[in-house]
């Protein structure tokens, strides 16, 4: 096989650091009639760019088979829906948007963010590929694009929208394998003073966390303010301000503008020498990662049968991507776990793709009363344990999987 070029810069890539094997797609839930079917699976592994720092799949999904009909509603998670709407009010007040100034997002989903924005008298305009979803935002009365973000909406928008004071994406950078594409798209759509506002899971935290189960193949990027960088520079744009956030196990809000302005916040510097510090830029410690992968692996199933045999009945909580990931790649299924709970009605009654796990609502925790509950949705953990007070009240425990495993105390 001829070597694989880097999707930022294009340099050769080395060898993956990181291959989970053939993977079903971590979003695929099935349906009950569909479960004597096989599976599409696909490689996953992960690979660093040395020369523009960029970690990148060896191999990516086409994004049909990825978006086509995608059952995350983000509206469904309490956490996330208040840090859209602290979000939705940092950006107006901190770019004075109103009746004059616009705002875009990239990915809008099911309207979650552009809601709180438009509440405030704000112009929104959402671009969303999955149809079902941009058709809920629709019927909230939230002006919705049922499509790709990218060269090819960009006369659309700017005609009959015009060009942004603000452009949002949450979430979706680390998707499109385009980049360098896309980000000239958020270019010509800005305003000269514009800003266009990303927010990712950050690679910092990922590997501080051994977080190995956000590695998926809708997840073509896993980002570095490093390497963001590098690729808004090429552009035409830069990085004038990053923050850090907690939210989905760790986030990196990054602004940028077109080069030259507004003055660039010391944060910006700042980050890039915590990054140098904590080898982000640097093959080693991606080559360590891998090692802190297989022992998680390891531990967890290990953990898990040893429960069973002492007459524990084990089931998990949540049926994120990620859980798809850490179960398929542990080969922890319906042997050890006899169902996981999920409080998005979309996912109830389907099965997890690979170990074909039940999804069911999450009131059956209470019900069923397994003795502990391995947290899928780890990034959920302390609004999960809050909600599941009767549970725990009743004996239940909750298992954390990584970054090593370890039984919540209960509270
Ligand atoms: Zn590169």
């Amino acid at each position: 096989m001829s070597p694989r070029a880097c999707l930022g810069c294009a340099a050769a890539l080395g060898e993956p650091f990181l291959d989970l094997g053939a993977q079903p797609l971590a979003n695929a839930l099935l349906r009950p009639e569909d479960a004597a079917r096989p599976e599409p699976r696909l490689p996953l592994a992960v690979a660093y760019c040395a020369r523009c720092h960029l970690v990148q799949l060896t191999e990516t999904a086409p994004p049909e088979t990825l978006f086509g009909d995608y059952v995350y509603f983000s509206s469904y998670s309490e956490s996330f829906l208040a840090h859209a709407r602290a979000m939705a009010e940092a950006l107006v007040s901190r770019f004075e948007l109103g009746p004059g100034r616009r705002l875009l997002e990239i990915a809008s989903n099911d309207g979650y963010l552009l809601r709180f924005v438009q509440e405030r008298g704000v112009p929104v305009l959402g671009v969303e590929p999955a149809r079902n979803v941009a058709e809920v935002a629709r019927a909230r009365g939230i002006p919705t694009l049922a499509r790709f973000f990218g060269p090819d909406t960009v006369d659309e928008i700017v005609r009959d929208f015009g060009r942004a004071h603000v452009i949002v994406g949450n979430n979706v950078l680390a998707h499109v394998p385009g980049i360098n594409a896309f980000l000239e798209a958020v270019a010509a759509c800005l305003t000269p003073d514009g800003a266009a506002v990303f927010e990712f899971p950050y690679l910092g935290e990922l590997l501080a966390r051994t977080a190995f189960d956000t590695i998926y193949h809708e997840h073509v990027f896993y980002y570095s303010l490093a390497a963001v960088a590098r690729l808004a520079g090429r552009a035409g744009l830069e990085v004038f301000d990053v923050e850090r956030q907690a939210v989905h196990g760790g986030s990196l809000r990054v602004f940028l503008q077109r080069a030259g302005a507004r003055p660039i916040a010391a944060a910006v510097g700042r980050l890039a020498g915590e990054e140098t510090a904590a080898g982000l830029t640097s093959a080693a410690r991606y080559a360590g990662f891998s090692a802190e992968v297989r022992r998680v692996c390891v531990e967890l199933p290990a953990l898990l049968r040893r429960l069973r045999a002492e007459g524990r009945r084990l089931a998990a909580y949540g049926a994120p991507a990620k859980g798809t990931v850490l179960l398929n790649a542990c080969g922890i299924g319906t042997d050890l776990l006899e169902f996981t709970v999920d409080r998005s009605p979309h996912k109830q009654g389907r099965l997890m793709p690979g170990v074909r796990l039940p999804i069911r609502p999450a009131e059956d925790l209470v019900k069923a009363m397994p003795d502990v509950t391995l947290l899928l949705a780890w990034n959920l953990a302390d609004e999960i344990v809050a909600q599941q007070g009767e549970y725990l009240r009743r004996g239940g425990r909750f298992l954390i999987p990584i970054p090593a495993p370890r039984l919540l105390e209960r509270p």
